[in-house]
């Protein structure tokens, strides 16, 4: 099976399967508890803070681990709902956040949250953004590193470098970046956040990093009172080994990126009418995301599975809803060629052979569907 589906989630590395079973079956202790058990669970979680910390140039205690980006999301948008006056509800994100930052906006801030646009290939302008900011000055701006469906990369350090000169808070949802491209700089930001699912970890683990303390779930007071609750240490175990292992690997990516690009230089070639959205923007290595010609989206990842590639129609997140994502409108597509997006999405375990044979499956996933659609035109007497 070719794997293209990594924007939603990545297999677990072997290492890391092999730390969190060791985690599990040794260091079981509860790591507040006053025993050398505990205190040596608490040690081990307090190493992978400080290590997972000193690669990103953050302070230890600058990070909470939380069940993932989606907490994380939440309990920042959260809190500054809890300090604000309530007269204003002004905050502004952009018009393709996540559904974890664009729902949990909409529950704390109601419908009256300021977006900012893209362009057409998907990417913020950052000339409107501070447009909107110096006309009315918002308690936080919130701006994703890299668009999940698109692989769109988005201006975030100067997003950062503004609010900073206006002392407004940033939080950048920096959970498609964090293993895939250097993480220098994301120390710039107020606050942002990731998940190791997405980098070789484990599911259900992840972190803040928030240059102010916040707390948003209350109990023993774990996390410094930030995060209650005992703590997911073969998670964490998890998320350290695979985190090591990234940053251990550097970050060039030239190769990968030249195979994505001769994948998509040949299926433009096959198929007239193909857009491959975000194409002239500077985009993730390993991302495309088609919109076909022809054919449902659904029916395109199911050929291609039964060809042996798994393949994505965008975001897991918002098919789970069976409901086009917020990118779709934001960048100009119609209902029918929202239908018709097909998310293709490698990682670095992804080889140049694995793209060549999805240009072939796509090609056979055409035909397939050609055959299809004639016979299902052909009425038997
Ligand atoms: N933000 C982005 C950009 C994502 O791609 C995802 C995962 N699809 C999340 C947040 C949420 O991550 P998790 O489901 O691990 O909490």
């Amino acid at each position: 099976m070719a794997y293209f589906d990594n924007n939603s989630t990545t297999k677990p590395l072997a290492d890391v399967l092999v730390a969190m079973q060791d985690a599990s079956a040794k260091n079981w202790a509860n790591p507040s508890s006053p025993h050398r058990s505990g205190g040596h669970v608490r040690a081990l979680i307090e190493r992978a803070r400080e290590e997972i910390a000193q690669t990103l140039d953050v302070e230890p205690k600058q990070l909470t681990f939380t069940s993932g980006a989606t907490e994380s999301n939440n309990a920042v948008i959260s809190s500054i709902a809890k300090r604000q006056d309530g007269s204003s509800n002004n905050i502004l994100l952009s018009s393709i956040e996540h559904p974890s930052v664009l729902e949990t906006a909409k529950f704390h801030f109601s419908e009256k949250i300021r977006t900012f646009p893209v362009n057409s290939d998907g990417v913020v302008q950052i000339e409107d953004l501070i447009e909107l900011i110096d006309q009315k000055v918002p308690h936080l701006v919130a701006l994703m590193a890299v668009h999940n469906e698109t692989g769109v990369v988005q201006p975030w350090q100067e997003v950062a470098q503004v609010c900073r000169d206006r002392g407004v808070w940033f939080h950048c949802d920096a959970t498609q970046w964090i293993g895939k491209l250097d993480p220098a700089g994301l120390s710039s930001c107020s606050s942002f956040s990731f998940s190791a699912h997405k980098f070789g970890g484990p599911k259900g683990v992840g972190a803040l990093v928030s240059n102010k303390p916040i707390s948003w779930v209350k109990g023993g007071g774990q996390e410094r009172e930030t995060r209650g609750g005992t703590e997911n240490f073969p998670g964490i175990e998890g998320m350290r080994v695979a985190w090591l292992h990234h940053c251990c690997s550097g970050y060039s990516f030239d190769l990968e990126e030249s195979w994505r690009d001769a994948f998509e230089e040949r299926i433009n070639y096959q198929f007239t009418g193909l857009k491959i959205i975000g194409r002239k923007a500077k985009r993730l290595w390993n991302t495309s995301l088609l919109c076909l010609p022809e054919f449902n989206n659904l029916d395109w990842v199911s050929r291609l599975d039964k060809l042996g590639h798994v393949v994505s129609t965008g975001s897991a997140c918002s098919t789970a809803r069976d409901q086009p994502s917020t990118l779709s409108g934001a960048i100009g597509l119609n209902g029918a060629e929202s239908r018709r997006l097909v998310r293709v999405s490698a990682s670095t375990a992804t080889s140049k052979r694995d793209w060549q044979s999805l240009g072939d499956a796509f090609q056979k996933a055409y035909i397939g569907l050609q055959t299809e659609r004639k016979n299902d035109g052909v009425i038997s007497l």
